[in-house]
C-alpha cells in the first residue's frame, strides 16, 4: 500500500489487536447476578493495532505484524486496518480466537476490563523470525507489551543497527536488560514509569526519566497527560518538557497509542526526538478531544488545525 522509496516502511508495528466489547451498565453484577445493560458496541482495539492505525491516519507508511483468530472479530480487525491504510500482509490468521477486551462501563465512565488475549498469546518469536523481511523493511519497529515478552525479547535481537526500536511497556512487566538497551526511546505514562522504578522512582519525572535512562535505554519519554511529555536523551544530555497545546479533553481512551505512534513515524522520516515529541503531544491532544480509540485518531491535517 504506502510502501515507500527504497521499499522501506516508516513504521512497523508489532503488536495487539483485540476486539473491544463495550457494553454501558446501571451497575455491575455480584458474584452469581445478572444484570442487563445497553446494546453492544464492537470497536477494533488492542494497543498494536491502535498504533498502526493512528500512524497510518497521519500519513505514515505504516505495517503491522499481529495475530488474529479465523473469525469475525479477525476480520473486523484486518478490515480496519486496511480502511485507514496499514499494510496487513504480517497479519496473520488462526491458532486461537481473535483477543477480546470486555468492558463495562457505569454511568460514572468508570470500566471493568476483562481481557482473553486469545491470537495475541500465540504471536510467537518464531512468528517474528518468519517476519524478517518486513522487520527489515521498517525504519521503526514500535513495540507493547500485550503479545509475550520473549516475542518482544525476539524483535529487540532482530532489529538491525539501522532500525529504530520504540516500546511502549503496557501493560507493564519487568523488561530483560537487553531489551531495555536497545530501546530508543522507551515510551512511559507515569504509572507505567512507577512501575519500572518501583521504589526508586524519585518524586518529579524528571527524576524518573533519569532513573529510568539509568536502566539502560538509549532515550526516554515519559508521558505527562494534559501536561504534555518529558523527553530524555543519553546521547545529548537532553532532559526537557513539551507541553501539550490545551484542548477540552473528552476521552482519553487510546491518547498514547496516538502519541507514541506519532513520535514513532516522525523518528522513522529522521526527526530529532524532541522535534517527533513536539507532534506527538499534538496528536495526543487532538485524540482526547473525541470519544474512542481508533476513532479518535487524527489526520495530519485534523492536527495542523488544532
Ligand atoms: P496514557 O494515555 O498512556 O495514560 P497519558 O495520559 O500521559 O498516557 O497521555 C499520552 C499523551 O496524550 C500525552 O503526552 C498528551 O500528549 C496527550 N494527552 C493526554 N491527556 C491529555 C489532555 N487532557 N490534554 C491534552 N493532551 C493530553
Amino acid at each position: 500500500m504506502h510502501e515507500y522509496e527504497h521499499g522501506r516502511y516508516d513504521l512497523l508495528v508489532v503488536g495487539s489487536a483485540n476486539a473491544d466489547l463495550v457494553i454501558g451498565v446501571e451497575r455491575r453484577p455480584a458474584p452469581g447476578e445478572t444484570v442487563l445493560g445497553s446494546d453492544l458496541a464492537v470497536h477494533p482495539g488492542g494497543k498494536g493495532a491502535n498504533q498502526a492505525v493512528a500512524a497510518a491516519r497521519l500519513g505514515a507508511g505504516a505495517a503491522l505484524l499481529a495475530r488474529v483468530g479465523d473469525d469475525a472479530h479477525g476480520r473486523l480487525l484486518l478490515e480496519s486496518q486496511r480502511a485507514a491504510g496499514v499494510d496487513t500482509a504480517g497479519v496473520l490468521v488462526g491458532g486461537a480466537p481473535t483477543g477480546v477486551a470486555l468492558i463495562t462501563v457505569d454511568p460514572s465512565g468508570d470500566n471493568s476490563i476483562v481481557v482473553s488475549p486469545g491470537a495475541n498469546a500465540r504471536l510467537t518469536p518464531q512468528d517474528v523470525r518468519a517476519a524478517g523481511s518486513l522487520l527489515a523493511a521498517a525504519r521503526v519497529v514500535s513495540v507493547q507489551l500485550e503479545i509475550p515478552l520473549e516475542t518482544v525479547a525476539e524483535v529487540a535481537r532482530t532489529v538491525s543497527s539501522d532500525t529504530r526500536f520504540v516500546l511502549n511497556p503496557s501493560p507493564p512487566a519487568p523488561l530483560p536488560e537487553q531489551v531495555l538497551a536497545v530501546c530508543d526511546p522507551l515510551v512511559v505514562n507515569e504509572h507505567e514509569a512507577l512501575f519500572i522504578l518501583g521504589g526508586t522512582a524519585g518524586d518529579t519525572p524528571e527524576d524518573r526519566a533519569r532513573g529510568l535512562l539509568a536502566l539502560g535505554p538509549r532515550s526516554v519519554v515519559v508521558t505527562l497527560g494534559a501536561a504534555g511529555a518529558l523527553v530524555a536523551d543519553s546521547r545529548t544530555g537532553d532532559l526537557v518538557r513539551v507541553p501539550s497545546p490545551k484542548v477540552d479533553a473528552v476521552d482519553t481512551t487510546g491518547a498514547g497509542d496516538a502519541f507514541t505512534a506519532a513520535l514513532a513515524w516522525r523518528l522513522g522520516r529522521g526527526e530529532g526526538l524532541l522535534e517527533a515529541a513536539e507532534f506527538a503531544v499534538q496528536v495526543g491532544a487532538a485524540a482526547v478531544t473525541r470519544k474512542g480509540a481508533q476513532d479518535s485518531f487524527p489526520t495530519a491535517d485534523e492536527v495542523s488545525a488544532l
